[in-house]
C-alpha cells in the first residue's frame, strides 16, 4: 500500500480516514506481535467474559496517540481505561494511505472541522477469542462519527489468511468504507437467494439472544466472536443478519462496522429498528441490542418477540 507523510487532500475527514487506515494496519501488526511473543498479559475487567490483554492496551495507546498527534482537536473515545502516560515513540504512526487520499470527499463533509468529529476506537474486538486462538475472529475497529452518525469506518483483520501460516506475507487485511464514497478491501457478496443465515455471539449468549435468533426462523446459525467479524460475514455473503438481542456491545463495537455496512447499502440498528447515536456524550452501551443486515432489515425487526422488545430498552 502506498503511503505518504504529507497530504494534499484538503478535506480533514479524508485525511482522518487515511490516517486511520495506516494506524489500523500498525495496530494489526501489534496484535500479531503480542501473540507471537506469547505473553498476553490477560486482565479480567468486569469478569471472565470481559478481558483485556497487552495487545488491547498497546493498540489503544498506538491509535489514540497517533490520531491525536495528527488531529489534536478531534474527540477520541477508546474502549480501554488506561492511565495517562507517555506513549512509546515506536507506537506512533503518522503516515496516511494514498488510496484513501485519492478519493474525493462527499461535498456535505468537505468543510467539516476536526472538533466536529468523534472517533470510536475498539483496539481489539474479539479479545476472548484472541485468548482462545480463534484468531480470524479478531478485528481492530476505528469508526468516525459526525452529527451522531457513523460516516466512515476502518476495520483491520490482523489474522486474515492465518491458516496459510504466520510467516505468510498475505496475512491481515484492512477494510474501509464511507457512505457515498464506497467500500474497499473486500469483495461484496450475498448469501444465496432464499437462505436465511443468522450470525450471533458465541461467548455472550443468554435467553433473550437465543429466543430472538429462533424467532427469525433461520436456515442456519453461526456463532462467532467479534462485532467486526460478524459484519465482515454480512458483506462477504456468509450471513444474512447479525442478531444480538442483549446489552453488551458498545458504541466502539458498532461505529466502524455500521459505516462500512451503510456504504454497501446495509443497515445497523437496535432490536427495535432504531438508529444508534454516536455523539461524544452518548451512553457507551448499546442497551437495546444490535441488528444488522445487508437486505430485508424489516423482516428481522418484525420477527423480534414482544417480550424481547420490552426487556431491551434503549
Ligand atoms: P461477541 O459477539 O460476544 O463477540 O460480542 C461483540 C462485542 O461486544 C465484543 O467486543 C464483546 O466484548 C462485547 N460484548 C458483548 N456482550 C458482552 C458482555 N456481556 N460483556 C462484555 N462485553 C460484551
Ligand atoms: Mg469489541
Ligand atoms: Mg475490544
Amino acid at each position: 500500500m502506498a503511503t505518504t507523510a504529507m497530504s494534499g487532500n484538503p478535506a480533514v475527514l479524508m485525511r482522518l480516514v487515511a490516517s486511520s487506515y495506516t494506524v489500523a494496519e500498525k495496530a494489526g501488526a501489534i496484535v500479531r506481535r503480542v501473540l507471537q511473543k506469547g505473553e498476553l498479559g490477560i486482565v479480567e475487567k468486569t469478569g471472565a467474559n470481559d478481558l483485556q490483554t497487552l495487545a488491547d492496551r498497546l493498540v489503544q495507546q498506538s491509535i489514540c496517540a497517533s490520531l491525536s498527534k495528527s488531529f489534536p482537536k478531534i474527540t477520541i473515545i477508546g474502549e480501554e481505561d488506561l492511565p495517562e502516560e507517555a506513549v512509546d515513540e515506536d507506537l506512533i504512526e503518522s503516515r496516511q494511505s494514498e488510496e484513501v487520499l485519492q478519493k474525493p470527499c462527499p461535498a456535505e463533509y468537505s468543510a467539516l472541522k476536526e472538533e466536529e468529529l468523534v472517533v470510536w476506537v475498539d483496539p481489539l474486538d474479539g479479545t476472548k477469542e484472541y485468548t482462545e486462538g480463534l484468531l480470524d475472529h479478531v478485528t481492530v475497529l476505528i469508526g468516525i462519527a459526525y452529527g451522531g452518525k457513523a460516516i466512515a469506518g476502518v476495520i483491520n483483520q490482523p489474522f486474515f489468511n492465518y491458516q496459510l501460516g504466520t510467516e505468510s506475507a498475505n496475512m491481515g487485511r484492512t477494510l474501509w468504507g464511507m457512505p457515498r464514497v464506497g467500500a474497499f478491501g473486500f469483495d461484496l457478496q450475498e448469501v444465496p437467494d432464499g437462505r436465511r443465515i443468522v450470525t450471533t455471539t458465541r461467548s455472550h449468549s443468554n435467553k433473550l439472544v437465543t429466543d430472538t435468533v429462533e424467532a427469525m426462523e433461520p436456515d442456519d446459525v453461526i456463532r462467532v466472536g467479534g462485532a467486526g467479524n460478524k459484519i465482515i460475514q454480512l458483506v462477504e455473503g456468509k450471513a444474512s443478519a447479525y442478531v444480538f438481542a442483549s446489552l453488551g456491545t458498545k458504541k466502539w463495537d458498532t461505529c466502524a462496522p455500521e459505516a462500512i455496512l451503510h456504504a454497501v447499502g446495509g443497515k445497523l440498528t437496535d432490536m427495535h429498528g432504531n438508529a444508534l447515536c454516536y455523539d461524544a456524550n452518548v451512553k457507551h452501551m448499546n442497551s437495546a441490542g444490535v441488528l444488522a443486515t445487508l437486505h430485508n432489515h424489516q423482516y428481522y425487526t418484525s420477527r423480534v418477540p414482544q417480550s424481547v422488545l420490552q426487556a431491551l430498552k434503549p
